[in-house]
């Protein structure tokens, strides 16, 4: 399959493999930051973290809008769906995701409606097809999903469908690094720029990443000779003491971005002043809200939202994981309270998230070779 199979090529890797061995120095540490959830599942999917150098290390960032997500709002949306008989709508890896009361599954299980959708389109659909109930969509994510939640708005509004809301929980990559920057704990050298995200916000807003702050960034793909030709071009940058942008995942992001996407996002929301990030604490103007020229389409403007604040369980330290101060296998729960059949946070939840994919790839792994090796 083009553009697949050739980024899985062995003789490749293995030629990239060998360039990152001969440009990283032996004796300095390299800490790069793989911002995206898709990068972390890769890397453990494709056991990248295996053929790299001892002394490269890497840290993942807070690229899974499922995870940072904090707790209060899942309720406050499940809420929502309690109080006024609403149908609540939302993607799949939202389902088993734990709010105070349960999962919107449990809630499910429990009798509320609960609908799986594939996109917020989706969610109209059943709008338009019942017209009797209101649908709720539950939008997550970050500017890879908002234009689409965007264009649904503008489609609602067009087409007059009054039955139809969006529980608006969109945030910015942006303030998210800005926050990581300037984390005190926290010490990077570089960071591989997420590629699903730079699809629709192109490349430019990084810049001040390596003007300002003197860090190299490569937007990369997800296959493997993508994520090792970025930690190659951070690496070259390292050794000629650069900091720029540069762009790897050339055959899908536009140096510009998508300016359709941008513009239909423009035209339904604007920053809010700040948002609560899990981990992160309250980051100001790093989330989506709804225009008041589409407050009919706004579940925040249209029904009583609790805005309840809840902090995560004392001994989870999904904080900690998602700012990547610890890896998934130090928090105190990992493997053992906390699993991907039984989550207590939602980086154990999505397949983006830090916790699933160690668990899933890296754990598994462990446990073979302590079987193989008593067998
Ligand atoms: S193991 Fe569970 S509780 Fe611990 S950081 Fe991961 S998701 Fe959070």
């Amino acid at each position: 399959m083009r553009f697949v199979d050739e980024f899985r090529e062995p003789e490749l890797i293995s030629k990239a493999a060998e360039e990152i061995r001969r440009l990283a120095r032996t004796e300095r540490r390299y800490r790069m930051m793989e911002v995206c959830g898709g990068h972390t599942h890769a890397i453990y999917r494709f056991g990248l973290k295996d053929i790299l150098p001892e002394n490269i290390e890497l840290i993942h960032g807070p690229g899974c809008p499922v995870c940072v997500l904090p707790m209060g709002r899942i309720d406050d949306g499940l809420s929502i769906a309690q109080q006024s008989d609403v149908t609540f709508a939302a993607f799949g890896d939202m389902m088993r995701v734990p709010g105070t009361q349960g999962s919107p599954l449990e809630h499910k299980a429990r009798g509320m409606d609960v609908r799986i959708v594939y996109s917020p389109s989706d969610a109209l659909k059943l709008a338009r097809l019942n017209p009797e109930k209101h649908v709720m969509f539950f939008a997550i994510g970050f500017e890879t999903t908002a234009p689409s939640t965007a264009l649904t708005m503008m489609r609602a509004k067009a087409e007059g469908i009054r039955n139809f809301s969006v529980f608006c929980n969109h945030v910015t990559i942006i303030p998210a690094i800005r926050a990581i920057l300037d984390s005190p704990d926290m010490r990077l050298d570089a960071f591989i720029g997420p590629g699903h995200v730079s699809t629709v916000i192109g490349c430019r807003p990084y810049e001040w990443i390596a003007q300002n702050e003197r860090k190299p960034i490569v937007v990369s793909g997800f296959e493997p000779l993508d994520m090792l030709q970025s930690i190659v071009m951070l690496l070259r940058q390292l050794s000629a003491g650069e900091a720029k942008v540069e762009n790897q995942y050339k055959r899908v992001v536009p140096w510009e971005g998508n300016r359709a996407a941008l513009r239909a996002m423009a035209e339904v929301f604007q920053l809010r002043p700040y948002f609560e990030w899990r981990g992160l604490g309250f980051i100001s103007q790093s989330a989506l809200r709804i225009k008041d020229k589409y407050a009919e389409w706004d579940a925040e403007q249209r029904f009583a939202v609790p805005g309840i604040r809840v902090t995560d369980p004392k001994a989870a330290q999904c904080g900690e994981v998602l700012k990547g101060v610890l890896k998934p296998h130090q928090c105190k729960l990992f493997g053992r309270e906390c699993t991907p059949e039984h989550p207590i946070g939602a980086l154990m939840v999505s397949s983006e998230g830090s916790c699933a994919a160690y668990h899933n790839y890296e754990h598994r792994k462990a446990a073979m070779v302590t079987l193989n090796s008593v067998a």
